[in-house]
């Protein structure tokens, strides 16, 4: 099934998101993992994509598998750094003869060690877009970031380059993590200030151990704000209170996000069963409103 027919369903969607597994031997782990989160049926799952990694090949591996066993929907990433359009076109077959039909397109960053320039076929995602309409039969989402990215001069220009993304054929976006609501509302107003109007899904990351914080901060450039931070200094050092924490900060996040009229939320679960099960649980009546 393609998103967009899940998105212009009139309920509230929840979606989650797993990766694939950084070496060959972590492979069987991983898959149980993500299975673990499908056997939750949520509305669809997306499965993100090494970029320059060597087990690329699992992202459409553990999307089948999801669809296959469990019937739940799967969008496959897929980067586009590094590759040629002839890499890219092969990808767009195999994703396509394992029944995928959805893609969430991107430019991913440079690979860590790359010497020279990593951008030839391919500048931006909005080029990959292109591409992945041209081959045809595939719903295409991209990422979008709230705080501006970090790539970026500043938000106007980012958002520029957000239409044009849009305007090559994305039908629906994805946020980064972020963990003040305002600053999605914000950029929600200013998406549609500049004439995209197609689906703008909050990624939500439920933060479960302290150390994540500092990942998240270095990779993503987002902010956390003082009552998150106060949270980690008060139980970073006691895992089960650090998860119990995060996950409720997590769900009261998209309570907000609900109750002001945004009804699809999209959970970076991050191979983790037991929390996308606790977010699922503490939300079970608030996903079946109206
Ligand atoms: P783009 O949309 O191309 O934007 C990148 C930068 O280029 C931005 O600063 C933008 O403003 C600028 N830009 C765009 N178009 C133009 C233009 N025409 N002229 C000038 N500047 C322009 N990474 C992975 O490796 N694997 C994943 O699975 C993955 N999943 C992700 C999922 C989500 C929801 C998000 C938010 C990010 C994900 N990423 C993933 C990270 C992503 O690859 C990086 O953030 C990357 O740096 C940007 O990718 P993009 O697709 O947003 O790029």
């Amino acid at each position: 099934m393609k998103i967009n027919q899940i998105l212009q369903k009139d309920q509230i969607t929840l979606s989650f998101e797993v990766f694939p597994p950084k070496t060959a031997a972590k492979y069987e782990s991983v898959k149980q993992a993500a299975c673990g989160v499908a056997a939750l049926q949520p509305d669809y799952m997306s499965v993100t994509y090494g970029a320059g990694g060597s087990t690329q090949g699992s992202t459409i591996d553990i999307a089948q598998e999801i669809q296959q066993r469990y019937q739940v929907t799967t969008i496959a990433h897929l980067t586009c750094v590094g590759a040629t359009k002839e890499k890219i076109r092969q990808t767009l077959l195999e994703i396509k003869a394992a029944g995928i039909d959805n893609i969430l397109a991107l430019r991913g960053d440079r690979p860590q060690g790359f010497e020279g320039n990593p951008f030839l076929d391919y500048h931006f995602a909005s080029e990959l877009v292109e591409e992945i309409k041209n081959f045809g039969g595939f719903c295409v989402g991209g990422a979008c970031y709230p705080e501006g990215h970090v790539d970026s001069a500043n938000k106007k220009d980012d958002i520029t380059h957000l239409k044009k993304k849009v305007d090559a054929g994305c039908e629906f976006l994805t946020t980064q993590m972020f963990f003040d609501n305002n600053l999605f509302y914000k950029f929600l107003y200013q998406v549609r200030a500049a004439g995209i109007t197609v689906p703008v899904i909050p990624g939500i990351m439920p933060i479960t151990r302290a150390n994540q914080v500092e990942n998240a901060v270095k990779l993503s450039g987002c902010n956390v704000p003082e009552r998150f931070k106060n949270i980690v200094d008060r139980f970073g050092t006691n895992a089960k209170a650090m998860q119990q924490a995060g996950i409720a900060y997590a769900t009261d996040q998209i309570i907000d996000l609900i109750a002001n009229g945004i009804n699809h939320i999209h959970v970076y679960s991050m191979n983790k069963p037991e929390v996308a099960q606790k977010i699922q649980d503490n939300l079970s009546e608030i996903l079946r409103c109206k």
